[in-house]
């Protein structure tokens, strides 16, 4: 079973204890488990002390890693800050702006769908069309023909008959006509629509090739960039010891630009987790500390 309890020394950092049942049921402490200010001395400093032992506080628990140099100028932290930050801005820049492309090119493609749309709606417009007129011209020839009928009735019942049928079928002519009218005007519109949506996406043709153009040359010119940002950070990072070094570069994909980063109002400026007043005074004498939280590298900005 384990615990979570508070430490006892000023830390107030949580530590887990684990405990087991004792031999008669009886519960019997452990050694702890998780790390804090007392497991520090009881545990670990002895065993560095030990093994030839180096000088560190209790305060510099974090700089466990280091066999040289236990300070490093803020001014030089401050400054692997600010190439990390430029780095993932520039890293971020080239990440999105293959982006950009890619939304030039699905808007092409909408553009490209919406005019196969209007073409066919318009042949199926025209279609409909042809098919009235054929219908129209069928339905006045058939009148003619009534008519020619009429002229030659044999008496004047059949005639009057033969007229109203005729006349009626010239009433349905005319709503036909209008009809068809009204199916011309809408092709003459499509048309339009048509010539409209051909030239927004010949525009939007030319703005992909122009994106992808200029995005390439963003990309080569941030890849140059980034190639210089990273030479200056290696010689940087050279300056740090070899152990902290390694461990913070192992972190920096996580971390980003929190990977060295800089104490604000008190407090981590990546996790925002306070510091305590001990860490404070030590990043004062430019002790080395990676955070408790997000194991960032911490320092004082320099004023
Ligand atoms: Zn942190």
């Amino acid at each position: 079973m384990v615990r979570a309890v508070a430490c006892r020394l000023p830390c107030r950092l949580p530590r887990k204890i684990a405990w087991t049942g004792g031999p008669n049921g009886s519960e019997r402490k452990r050694q702890p488990l998780i790390l804090g200010w007392q497991a520090l001395e009881s545990v670990i400093l002895p065993r560095f002390r030990k093994a030839g032992g180096y000088p560190f506080s209790r305060r510099g628990i974090e700089t466990r890693n280091m066999t040289q140099v236990t300070t490093l100028e803020p001014a030089l932290l401050a400054l692997i800050h600010g190439k990390l930050r430029l780095f993932y801005e520039l890293t971020d820049q080239a990440t999105r702006a293959p982006k950009q492309v890619e939304f030039a090119r699905q808007r092409e493609q909408q553009y490209r769908q919406k005019l196969e749309a209007t073409t066919q709606q318009l042949q199926s417009l025209r279609l409909k069309a042809k098919e009235k007129q054929t219908e129209l011209g069928s339905r006045e020839a058939q009148v003619k023909k009534m008519q020619v009928q009429q002229d030659g009735a044999a008496n004047n019942r059949e005639y009057s008959m033969l007229g109203d049928t005729i006349k009626a079928n010239i009433a349905a002519n005319e709503v036909l006509g209008v009809e068809l009218f009204e199916l011309l005007e809408q092709v003459d519109a499509e048309v339009q629509l048509e010539k409209q949506a051909a030239d927004v996406l010949a525009k939007a043709v030319v703005e992909t090739k122009v994106t992808a153009e200029q995005t390439a040359d963003t990309i080569t010119r941030l890849e140059r960039e980034l190639k210089v940002v990273e030479g200056e950070l290696r010689d940087l990072f050279a300056k740090i010891p070899g152990d902290l070094q390694a461990e913070l570069q192992r972190k920096r994909p996580a971390l980003r630009e929190k990977t060295v980063t800089p104490v604000d109002d008190g407090a981590c400026s990546s996790c925002w987790q306070i510091i305590t007043p001990q860490m404070k005074s030590a990043l004062s004498l430019r002790q080395l500390f990676l955070c408790p939280g997000c194991g960032a590298l911490l320092f004082m900005p320099p004023n």
